[in-house]
């Protein structure tokens, strides 16, 4: 029999974060498996804020998760949302469900249109599907007034491109960012800011830390993208929110900066980009 061990709660932060993307959908239901830990929004939340992790944004990917993200961002204080129809699901972003996509991303404790961009490295959708889909969700973020969330896989140069054609909303966030120095540069002039999950800690992620290295403290934000990406050394377990403090601590270290400063640097622009938690 196969069981995969939970990894152990990390040393909490100084500062409490947030975890600007992760799937709660998915690590309570099926597709989590027998061994994920928690099983309820309530208990991943718990777990999450007994380290610092204080708020969690969790992200849709097509209409019902995004319904189900909505819904549990209702239900629960310190749990907000996201709206999108994935890259991945672009073929099914009819106008019908583009609509209720804008419907939801006006709810007030949904704060972010995504994840929507561009997947050039898996092919379930065409790239005509993907951009059309990606500048109509562009423009559900402008129009409602939330932060623009992107998926960027090996897109780089057609995601800006998109962003600077159709005007970019006022807040845009790369998700899981996978850029190096010369793509942390571009966001950084564009003011994008910049997520990083626990990638950033992976042995051959060296491009990622020169990436850090150089994206400016205030558009920094940090995710888990849970149940996937795990920070070392808990690769090939199930990641969670309560993760989160291997990521900036790791992230501190390859900045050169206290833990302190950069968790309220992370902190405060989460505010910025999120609107208010209060
Ligand atoms: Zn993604
Ligand atoms: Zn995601």
């Amino acid at each position: 029999m196969t069981s995969v061990k939970i990894p152990p709660a990390p040393e909490p932060l100084p500062v409490e974060v947030f975890d600007s993307h992760c799937h709660l959908d998915i690590m309570v239901g099926e597709r989590a498996g027998p061994s994920a830990g928690p099983r309820t929004v309530a208990e991943i939340v718990r777990e999450a804020q007994a380290v610092g992790v204080r708020r969690l944004v969790t992200i849709g990917y097509d209409v019902d998760s995004s319904r189900w993200c909505a819904r549990a961002a209702e239900e629960h204080p310190d749990v907000y949302a996201g709206v999108a129809i994935h890259p991945n699901e672009a073929h099914r972003a009819s106008e019908e469900a583009l609509r209720e996509i804008e419907r939801l991303a006006n709810l007030p404790r949904v704060r972010a249109v995504g994840e929507t961009g561009l997947d050039y490295f898996r092919d379930t959708a065409s790239r005509a599907d993907q951009l059309a889909s990606f500048r109509a969700h562009i423009g559900i973020a402008k129009r409602s007034g939330k932060a623009l969330v992107i998926h960027d896989r090996d897109a780089h140069d057609d995601v800006l491109r998109v962003l600077a054609e159709e005007g970019p909303p006022e807040r845009v966030v790369f998700h899981c960012f996978s850029g190096d120095e010369k793509m942390a540069d571009a966001c950084a002039e564009a003011g994008y800011f910049m997520s990083f999950a626990g990638t950033v800690t992976y042995k051959n992620a060296e491009n990622l830390r020169a990436a850090a290295l150089v994206a400016p403290s205030e558009l920094i934000l940090v995710e888990t993208d849970a149940p996937y990406l795990p920070p070392v050394p808990h690769r090939g377990k199930p990641n969670a929110p309560y993760l989160i403090p291997l990521t900036v601590r790791f992230l501190a270290e390859v900045k050169g900066v206290p833990v302190e400063e950069l968790c309220t640097a992370i902190a405060r622009n989460g505010e910025r980009v999120f609107g208010s938690f209060g």
